[in-house]
């Protein structure tokens, strides 16, 4: 049994992605060919944003992102101290000073009030110049971008949302990708939507932001390419990538999506009452890039996990560390004490298998191997 079966999914749909790779292939338009352009305007539609500008990573959206707001040297950017390396690497890469702000137990995601008490803590310390929010959807789920966005207002501060992980997922009628000023994702294979390879997009409404994006994506163009007025970047999605995503984007939509729900609701109907399952708040949607349990103590889910591995079943420590535990952050002050969730659930979570081509048998195959242990 696979974590995630990318093999399973391609040969679900390899006559249509075999199809459009040759097609890219004999046309040999390998850097901006007409599948980037249908797959953003595509990308827009289905996240219901103005903008869409596909880019080389996930990585990439996240500066490209924070470029628009000018984070840079003695700026605060407030992130999520549980999420994955990336969504604080950027901001301090940029020069900027990442304060880690404590999650949600349950939905994994930036507390909206431990946000506030971060911003307020950072104005009265008087050391930094508080500049931006990262908000990640974390495994699937949006933030609670309706808190967020309440506290952002009040500060004077825009939200970048990372969406890498929740490609899919709503809020009422809305989808992630447009609940920030900018929002991005990513198109790493094992994402909800994956390529072959790197890829990543960004969101926004703003046509300023959108434009400044466009020419710092291709080295800082001006009016064409070898009018350079700015310091930028190469970061492009090439079109075999945007290919395979028309292809995968309309399973998604078709089935993919579903499908990855009905898997979590099973998992969760056998397992609610022996395990604390994911929490999906009322008027949200996920789309479980992980279904994760968070367990008693690290012990047990060693246990677990070495238990789960004699039956077959591969697991996943998503994430072993937070934030504030990286050794690349050690030299920023001692938050440690207000971060207390973020470690709790570093030592307690375990994501089990998830994909939408697991079968009914072997959901229920690893829930009953967990009921047993
Ligand atoms: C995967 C991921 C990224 C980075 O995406 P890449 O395409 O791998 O650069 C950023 N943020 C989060 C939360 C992610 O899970």
């Amino acid at each position: 049994m696979q974590f995630i079966d990318l093999q399973k999914q391609y040969l679900a749909l390899k006559d249509k992605i075999d199809s459009r790779i040759e097609k890219v292939l004999s046309k040999a338009n390998f850097i901006g060919g007409e599948e980037v352009g249908e797959l953003s305007a595509k990308l827009a539609k289905y996240c219901g944003t103005e903008y869409c500008l596909t880019c080389a990573n996930g990585t990439d959206a996240l500066t490209l992102a924070l470029r628009c707001f000018n984070v840079g040297r003695g700026d605060a950017v407030f992130v999520p101290d549980f999420t994955f390396f990336a969504s604080a690497e950027t901001p301090a890469l940029e020069g900027a000073t990442c304060v880690f702000v404590d999650v949600e137990e349950r939905t994994f995601n930036l507390d909206a009030d431990k946000l506030e008490e971060a911003i307020k803590e950072t104005i009265s310390d008087g050391k930094l110049t508080p500049k931006a929010i990262i908000a990640v959807d974390l495994f699937g789920l949006p933030a609670n971008y309706i808190k967020i966005r309440k506290v952002a207002d009040k500060y004077g501060l825009p939200v970048i949302e990372d969406g890498a992980q929740g490609f899919g997922g709503s809020i009422g009628e809305k989808k992630v990708c447009s609940f920030g000023d900018i929002s991005t994702t990513s198109f790493f294979p094992a994402k909800p939507l994956g390529c072959y390879g790197d890829g990543g997009a960004i969101f926004t409404d703003n046509k300023d932001y959108y434009d400044l994006m466009c020419s710092l994506a291709v080295h800082g163009k001006g009016a064409f390419k070898y009018d350079n007025v700015r310091i930028g970047y190469n970061s492009r999605l090439d079109t075999v990538q945007a290919a395979v995503l028309l292809e995968k984007l309309d399973a998604f939509e078709k089935y993919e999506y579903a499908a990855r729900n009905d898997i979590a609701k099973r998992y969760t109907q056998l397992l609610s009452g022996k395990f604390v399952t994911p929490l999906i708040p009322e008027k949200f949607g996920s789309s479980w890039a992980q279904y994760t349990l968070i367990l008693n103590s690290g012990e047990e889910r060693t246990h677990i996990q070495e238990s789960l591995k004699k039956k077959n079943v591969p697991t996943m420590v998503y994430y072993p560390k937070p934030m504030h535990k990286q050794t690349a952050f050690s030299d920023l002050p001692d938050r440690s004490g207000k971060l207390q969730v973020s470690s709790k659930l570093s030592d307690t979570v375990l994501s089990i298998p998830m994909h939408p081509y697991l079968t009914a048998e072997e959901v229920e195959y690893i829930a009953k191997s967990l009921l047993e242990i």
